[in-house]
């Protein structure tokens, strides 16, 4: 699995979302790739601030929803 393809699956890997499988598909990516490591620790960031923006108005933060406020 690419990098793109396991970044779309890293704010439901945050909320412990993804399945079996693909948690195990991204642990293993992230063991060896800085780049998704870092996009991870810039998602946690993210969230708390979306979180706090909202008031705990979103329940989960979502990557479609990020990307949007992003561009
Ligand atoms: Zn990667």
């Amino acid at each position: 699995m690419g990098c793109s393809q396991v970044q779309l699956l890293l704010s439901a890997y945050r909320d412990k979302m993804t399945s079996r499988e693909e948690t195990q598909v991204v642990e293993s990516h992230l063991e060896s790739c800085v780049d998704c490591q870092d996009m991870l620790s810039q998602l946690n960031q993210i969230c708390l601030v979306l979180r706090t923006l909202d008031n705990l108005k979103a329940p989960r933060c979502l990557w479609q929803d990020i990307k949007r406020r992003l561009d």
